[in-house]
C-alpha cells in the first residue's frame, strides 16, 4: 500500500513528503536585533554579561562575529556555507545580510536572513574603576631602621608589580590592575585594584627580598549590605640584601636568598650552602655586594692566593683564591673591594 503525504496528498515513503518536510522545517533562525557591547576605553567586548579580554578586533570584526553567533542552523543542515555581508547603516548601526547554502536530507537548500546590529559603547568595570580611582589594597615597601630601599630594589619591585598585575589580568582577574605606584620616603607604595593581587604581590616580595609582612585592614563602607575593607600590606625589607658579602664564623659568605626568618648564604671559598638566624642577620658584618663587582686582571697566583691588578689604581693587590677557581695569569676575575682588601667572587 502506497503511503500518502497528509499535507499535500502526494505519494510518500512515510509521513510528510520530502517537499513538505522541507517547507515545514525551519533550517535557519536568526535574532531580530543583536547588541554588541564594547568598552570605549580598552576595546573589551561584553559577552553574556562578562567582559572579555580585549584583542585587536575592530568594531566591524566584532559585529561580524556577533551576527554569526546570533545565527542558529538546523542540525541536519549539512555542509552549510555561510556568506555574510556587513553594511554600516548609521553611526552605531550595522546590517548583516546572510546567505546560507547547504543540503537537507539530500536536497540542496539556500536561505537568507538579515540581522540588524547595534553597537553600544560604555566603559567596562575595570576601566571605570581605574578612572574612578578605585582601589582595594596598598602594598607598602619600606626599608628598615638601618637602611632604605635601594634604587635597584625599587626598580625591580616596580617591574615585578607590573608583571604580576598584567598576568593576573590575563588570567581572568578584572581587578588585577595598578591604580598608582609612587616612590615615597623610605620606599614605594603600590596601589592596587584587588586585595588578592596585593597579597600575592606582598608574598612574592618577601620571598624575593626577605623581611616581614604585616597586613592590616580598614572598614571603608558597605556595598550590597556587605562590609567593604581596604587592606594595607606592609613589607619591611631586612638589613641584608641578596648578593651582600658577609663575614660569618670566620668565613666569607654571600647572601643567596631568604626562607622565612632565615637568611640563606653560600660560602665564597667552597660554595657551601648554609643559613643564618634572624639575630645573626641583624649583626653580621657586611663587606660589600656582589653586584658591585669589577673585573680585575690576574698577575700571578698559587693555590691559595691570587695576585691581581687593582681595577682602579692598576697597582698589584692580593686576594684569597676561591677553591676550584681555574684562572691563570692574564685572565680576568670578578672582585669586590672591601675595607679589608679584595674579595674574589
Ligand atoms: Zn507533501
Ligand atoms: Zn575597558
Amino acid at each position: 500500500m502506497q503511503a500518502i503525504c497528509h499535507r499535500c496528498g502526494q505519494p510518500t515513503v512515510e509521513g510528510l513528503c520530502p517537499q513538505c518536510t522541507l517547507e515545514m522545517t525551519k533550517l535557519v533562525s536568526c535574532s531580530d536585533l543583536v547588541e554588541v557591547v564594547i568598552c570605549s576605553v580598552c576595546g573589551s567586548r561584553q559577552i553574556k554579561g562578562r567582559w572579555q579580554l580585549p584583542d585587536n578586533s575592530s568594531v566591524e570584526e566584532m559585529a561580524h562575529q556577533a551576527a554569526l553567533d546570533a545565527l542558529s542552523l538546523h542540525k541536519e543542515l549539512a555542509e552549510p556555507h555561510i556568506e555574510l555581508d556587513l553594511r554600516k547603516v548609521g553611526a552605531t548601526r550595522y546590517l548583516a545580510n546572510i546567505n546560507i547554502d547547504g543540503s537537507f536530507r539530500g536536497q540542496s537548500v539556500s536561505e537568507q536572513c538579515e540581522i540588524p546590529i547595534r553597537i553600544k559603547l560604555m566603559a567596562c568595570d575595570r576601566c571605570s574603576r581605574m578612572a574612578g580611582k578605585y582601589f582595594q589594597s596598598t602594598v607598602q615597601l619600606r626599608g628598615n631602621a638601618v637602611r632604605s630601599m635601594t634604587k635597584r630594589e625599587i626598580e625591580e619591585c616596580k617591574k615585578t608589580a607590573q608583571d604580576m598585575a598584567d598576568s593576573g589580568y590575563h588570567g581572568g582577574d578584572h581587578l588585577s590592575f595598578i591604580q598608582e605606584m609612587k616612590e615615597v620616603k623610605g620606599g614605594l607604595d603600590i596601589i592596587l585594584g584587588s586585595t588578592q593581587l596585593g597579597r600575592r604581590m606582598a608574598r612574592a616580595f618577601v620571598e624575593r627580598f626577605g623581611g616581614k609582612l604585616l597586613e592590616t585592614a580598614k572598614l571603608v563602607g558597605k556595598k550590597d549590605s556587605r562590609d567593604v575593607f581596604r587592606s594595607t600590606l606592609l613589607v619591611r625589607f631586612p638589613r641584608l640584601k641578596r648578593g651582600d658579602i658577609v663575614s660569618f664564623r670566620g668565613s666569607l659568605f654571600s647572601v643567596a636568598g631568604f626562607d622565612g626568618k632565615m637568611t640563606l648564604i653560600t660560602s665564597l671559598r667552597e660554595g657551601r650552602r648554609s643559613s643564618m638566624s634572624e639575630e645573626n642577620s641583624e649583626t653580621v658584618e657586611i663587606l660589600g655586594n656582589k653586584s658591585d663587582a669589577k673585573a680585575a686582571m690576574v698577575i700571578s697566583g698559587d693555590e691559595n692566593v691570587l695576585e691581581i691588578m687593582d681595577p682602579e689604581t692598576y697597582r698589584a693587590a692580593f686576594a684569597a683564591r676561591p677553591r676550584d677557581l681555574q684562572v691563570g695569569p692574564g685572565e680576568e676575575v670578578k672582585v669586590v673591594r672591601t675595607a679589608d682588601g679584595f674579595i674574589v667572587i
